[in-house]
This record gives structure tokens, C-alpha cells and sequence, in this order.
């Protein structure tokens, strides 16, 4: 008798692998795009402007007012293209490459 398993996906039993047929086809598609890729490029300006504004356009780690940029305070989730405010937040770009996507240790 197969071992059963969760789909990965939708929470189905499946006999073999991660995902059954369906999830795993939207899977490959997905992948196929990059979609944390097209996350990156396709935050809306607005969007982007709103949290620089609420962070005082301020790195929220060093409080530097250049090269700033947005950083994903939660991990890219595939197939996720759209970030509410507050999984946002301003940092300059030295913090951002230096946490490498990483929570920050705030020092404030
Ligand atoms: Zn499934
Ligand atoms: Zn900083």
C-alpha cells in the first residue's frame, strides 16, 4: 500500500511525489515565470512612494536619507506579486544587501 501524502498545494492526499497533477502543472507555470522576479519590478510607484513617506524617508535600520530602497520585510512567497504596506519597509542599500533579506536585528 503507497504511503499517502499532502499535496503541497491544495491539502489532497496524493500517493507519490509533493504535489498532485494539478498543483504541480500550475507549479511548473508558475515557476516557468519568475514570479519573485516580477515582484521586484512590478511594485507600483504609488505603493512604493507611501512606504518611503511612512519610514520618513529614512532607512529603518541606520536612519540614512540616500540610496534607498524597498525591502521585503517578509521572505518572496512564489507566486506572490503583490505586498501589503506594512510586509514593506525603507532601507538604504548597504542595510538591505547587508541583511541579505533577513529580518533586521533593530537597534533603535
Ligand atoms: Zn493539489
Ligand atoms: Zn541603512
Amino acid at each position: 500500500m503507497p504511503r499517502l501524502r499532502f499535496c503541497r498545494g491544495c491539502g489532497d492526499l496524493i500517493s507519490s511525489g509533493v504535489r498532485c497533477r494539478d498543483c504541480h502543472a500550475q507549479y511548473v507555470r508558475a515557476r516557468n515565470l519568475r514570479p519573485e522576479h516580477l515582484a521586484r519590478v512590478a511594485m507600483p510607484r504609488a505603493q512604493r512612494e507611501r512606504i518611503l513617506k511612512r519610514d520618513g524617508y529614512r532607512c529603518v535600520d541606520c536612519q540614512a536619507s540616500d540610496d534607498l530602497t524597498i525591502d521585503h520585510v517578509v521572505p518572496l512567497i512564489t507566486g506572490k506579486r503583490n505586498y501589503r504596506d506594512d510586509e514593506l519597509a525603507t532601507r538604504c542599500r548597504s542595510c538591505n544587501s547587508r541583511l541579505g533579506g533577513k529580518l533586521s536585528h533593530a537597534h533603535r
